[in-house]
């Protein structure tokens, strides 16, 4: 890769951003960073951090920004993302976070901002059936006919519903990303970084799309 690429993902809940990151991060050889997993990691591990977010994800509410920021500010500052950059999924979610974000990249500054567009009618039914890894946090889909027990393929622990995956928090997270996040559209696009991508469509077929806008970028 020429020079580093250094991505935001924003697109509501349901729309694939995980899975969708990790495809792109592989291929492109650059680390994900999903804010989601790193804090559902600090509670596995039952941290200091991870103990003081816990009630807070599963209410489907937001971490609040400066805790937030600062756990960016460092994984973000780590070798491999200052050298190859980063995926960031799942932050900044407020205008406050991409504010401060704008400081801690000035010298280093976000190259693409990438708007995973699916419609909030459409993805209620993703997030009913999604399932996720209790270990790695691997995406998987319910169909109504799924291994019992059912095992993650990538390390073999159990596959569960996600707590914060109940109709009451999915409908709070969506209220939020319209209120809090939605606004962020307009913060990047005013910086020529934004672009959308139509998020309907296989896993397969989305991902083709991704990868060209990316590939965009490295060429320009
Ligand atoms: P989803 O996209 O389904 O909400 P995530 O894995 O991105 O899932 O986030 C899960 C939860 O982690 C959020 O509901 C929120 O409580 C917390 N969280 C993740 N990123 C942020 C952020 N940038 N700011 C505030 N809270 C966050
Ligand atoms: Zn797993």
């Amino acid at each position: 890769m020429p020079h580093s690429a250094r991505i935001i993902m924003l697109g509501r809940q349901g729309a694939g951003k995980g899975t969708q990151c990790v495809r792109l991060a592989e291929h492109f050889g650059v680390p994900h960073i999903s804010t989601g997993e790193m804090l559902r990691a600090a509670i596995r591990k039952d941290t200091p951090v991870g103990r003081s977010v816990k009630k807070v994800l599963d209410a489907g509410e937001l971490v609040n920004d400066e805790l937030m920021i600062s756990l960016v500010q460092g994984r973000i500052g780590e070798d491999d993302a200052r050298i190859s950059g980063y995926i960031l999924d799942g932050f900044p979610r407020t205008v406050g976070q991409a504010q401060s974000l704008d400081h801690i990249t000035e010298v280093r500054p976000i190259n693409m901002v990438i708007d995973l567009d699916v419609k909030r009618e459409l993805v209620l039914e993703r997030l009913s059936a999604r399932r996720a890894c209790e270990q790695c946090g691997a995406n998987y889909v319910a169909t109504g006919n799924d291994p019992n027990p059912w095992k993650c393929e990538k390390c073999g622990s159990p596959v569960v519903q996600r707590a914060d995956d109940t109709p009451a928090a999915i409908s709070h997270r969506l209220d939020l990303y319209d209120a809090m996040t939605a606004p962020l559209i307009d913060h990047y696009s005013a910086k020529s970084v934004l672009v959308t991508v139509d998020g309907l469509g296989t896993p397969d077929e989305v991902f083709a799309r991704l990868r060209l806008a990316v590939e965009g970028l490295q060429e320009r």
